[in-house]
């Protein structure tokens, strides 16, 4: 069933927690991917109902992005929701989300001050805006989100510490395809010959992974191996190549032998801009 107005969606949370079901929300931009659907599989396993949002969130968009071009299609994304076991669709209309009056943003501090919050000015500002907005339509007990958008899943844990909310967050692995790609609704834009480029992101992230667990503990070294292994594709125009503390986003020169490290790639290929991630926890 789709849903389009907050008032309705809040009405009907209500009634779901005095019938005592769990509600688990899973925030998209649509156009849905096996990533996204593994995270809707995954909420139903959580919870009782399903709430999947699907609204893409004109504030999160800088001037010279892709919001007006951003693939939609309404109608496939609630049949392959359904099928995935969702419950309630809900697409709420940009005026209605952002009306003339609309004068509040969430900011965040520390972890969004890096990678993507450096490379898309507002970004952060609009995702955390449109989350909480999201979640205060909604109401879930549970948000599930991928870790795919890894700095992102860090903005919305340090959110809902930070707003006291009580939203238990979930966090699910990256799916990809076949060469390792990470699904990702802009993965359309690929021509074919970009494409064939694609799994070397992941190649690399994985490349540098082996590094640390062979010994590498230099940031420079193992940012160089992933830069090093992209820098070399003519369609490839890399944004950064980083190693940083897991939990912080800090960059210390050289990492410790117990750290958790994640490995953050944000390149252009061709005019598609894409991002993937790979923790190296040192820890296990
Ligand atoms: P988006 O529609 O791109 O804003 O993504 C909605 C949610 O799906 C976010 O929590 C993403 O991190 C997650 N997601 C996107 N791609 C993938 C993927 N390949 N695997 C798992 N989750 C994903």
């Amino acid at each position: 069933m789709i849903i389009k107005h907050i008032k309705e969606i809040q009405q009907l949370s209500d009634k779901l927690k005095i019938e005592g079901k769990k509600i688990v929300c899973v925030p998209t931009m649509g156009f849905l991917h096996e990533g996204h659907l593994s995270l809707i599989r995954i909420a139903k396993d959580l919870g009782d109902t399903v709430i999947t949002t699907l609204f893409v969130n004109p504030m999160q968009f800088g001037p010279k992005e892709d919001f007006t071009n951003y693939p939609r299609d309404l109608q496939r994304d609630f049949e392959l929701s359904k099928d995935a076991g969702n419950d309630y669709l809900f697409v709420p209309e940009a005026t209605e989300m952002y009306p003339d009056s609309f004068n509040t943003t969430i900011n965040i501090g520390g972890i969004t001050e890096k990678f993507e919050g450096v490379s898309r000015p507002g970004h952060f500002v609009g995702v955390a805006t449109v989350v909480l907005k999201l979640f205060n339509a909604v109401k879930p007990h549970i948000a599930v989100f991928g870790q795919k958008d890894y700095q992102q899943t860090l903005l919305i844990q340090k959110l809902v510490q930070d707003l006291n909310l009580d939203i238990n967050i979930h966090i699910v692995p990256t799916i990809r395809e076949d060469d390792g790609l990470a699904m990702s609704s802009r993965n359309i834009y690929l021509s074919y010959d970009e494409r064939q480029k694609a799994g070397l992101i992941y190649k690399s992230l994985n490349q540098a992974k082996t590094a640390i667990l062979n010994g590498e503990r230099r940031r420079n070294v193992i940012n160089g191996i992933m830069f090093d292994m992209l820098n070399n594709v003519n369609e490839i125009t890399i944004d950064y190549c980083a190693a940083a503390l897991a939990g912080s986003l800090e960059e210390p020169d050289i990492f410790q032998d117990n750290a958790a490290i994640v490995l953050l790639v944000a390149l252009k290929l061709g005019t598609t801009r894409l991002i993937d991630n790979l923790i190296v926890n040192l820890n296990n």
